[in-house]
């Protein structure tokens, strides 16, 4: 007989590959700053964790840290990782940064954080859906996953993060989402990239996953392997809305997730299905 462990919230899901323990400001990594997150991690039955702070605040990734929090947590994957994007004034240093530390780094994800107002997220609630409104939708979209594209084109990321991030306002194309995708999933693919299911998609104003059921419909049938996250930006936020991604995952036939160690993806069986 199996004994169960009320304390134990997700225990099919037990990643989380999208943190920000720095927030939104350069913080040192330290055992005070990371640890409770890997307190949080394991009271949430998190056993895998990525921390992928935006490269703008590279400065505080200390990885000779992260191998003492190692060292203090054996029971838990610590994951050395970083969020690349497309900062117009950020992300080349960013490039030079992940470049150089390539080899300490587990994982890299790419994101697409800018569209064409080089000096305002567009993912910025609620001020960013000003580049939305009275513009055309679909060249949006257009435009948006082609600097996916490129981004997954870097050779320097080893998953997308938040793939459809576009939808965020709410604001959707005529054109059907399938197609629109479809190039870049094929780069996705052909790349051997991953891409996440991430829980934040509940959070924003669109009030669904990133990415869509139309999306996973199609990255599915491209047999692209997914990683699972919830982007937190505090501990607190780890894993969050998780059993319902266990539901949406088992809807969808979704039995496996993957991991990174050095790069090096492994898919492993979750009970979710
Ligand atoms: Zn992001
Ligand atoms: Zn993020």
């Amino acid at each position: 007989m199996q004994v169960t462990q009320p304390s134990t919230l997700n225990p099919q899901l037990f990643a989380d590959y999208h943190t920000h323990p720095q927030g939104h400001r350069v913080q040192r990594y330290s055992l005070q700053l990371l640890q409770p997150w890997i307190d949080a991690a394991r009271g949430k039955g998190i056993t895998d964790i990525a921390f992928t702070d935006h490269d703008r605040y590279h400065a505080g990734i200390d990885f000779d840290e992260l191998d003492r929090l190692r060292e203090k947590n054996p029971g838990i994957k610590i994951r050395a990782g970083i969020e690349l994007d497309n900062d117009p004034k950020t992300s080349g240093a960013g490039r030079k940064w992940v470049k150089q530390n390539w080899e300490r780094l587990d994982f890299v994800l790419g994101s697409v954080h800018y569209l064409s107002q080089p000096d305002q997220m567009f993912d910025s609630v609620p001020d960013g859906a000003r580049q939305f409104s009275g513009h055309d939708i679909d060249e949006i979209y257009s435009d948006y996953f082609r600097r996916i594209r490129e981004i997954a084109a870097s050779d320097l990321v080893d998953c997308l993060a938040h793939l459809d991030l576009v939808k965020i306002h709410g604001y959707r194309p005529c054109t059907p989402i399938a197609e629109l995708v479809d190039e870049t999933l094929e780069l996705i693919r052909s790349r051997n990239l991953a891409i996440e299911l991430s829980t934040a998609g509940w959070r924003k104003p669109v009030k669904e996953l990133y990415p869509s059921d139309g999306i996973l419909t199609v990255a599915i049938k491209k047999a692209i392997p997914f990683t699972v996250a919830s982007d937190a930006h505090s501990w607190a936020q780890l894993g969050e809305n998780y059993e319902r991604l266990a539901q949406k995952m088992s809807v969808f036939g979704i039995r496996e997730i993957c991991v990174f160690e050095k790069h090096r993806r492994r898919e492993v069986m979750t009970n979710a299905g």
